[in-house]
């Protein structure tokens, strides 16, 4: 079997096919949404630099946040 004309990566389900199965999957939605993969593809997943920090920022503030819940505070209070 050869390699995944898409992701290069994984091989073929069968000898003549094109795609691995997650590619195939990755197809048929595209055969299905057709505009709205892109779409979502560019929105989503590509960041410029300044998104890229945005989510970064994000990302820390939710982890700093999560140290900080009541729960937490309350186990580390019963084990003092
Ligand atoms: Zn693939």
């Amino acid at each position: 079997m050869g390699y995944c004309y898409l992701c290069e990566k994984e091989c073929t389900e069968t000898y003549f096919s094109y795609f691995c199965s997650k590619c195939r999957r990755i197809k048929h939605l595209i055969n299905l949404y057709e505009e709205d993969v892109y779409n979502t593809l560019e929105c989503v997943l590509v960041r410029d630099k300044k998104q890229q920090q945005h989510k970064i920022k994000t990302m820390d503030v939710k982890s700093v946040e999560k140290v900080k819940t009541r729960s937490q505070t309350k186990i580390i209070d019963e084990v003092d």
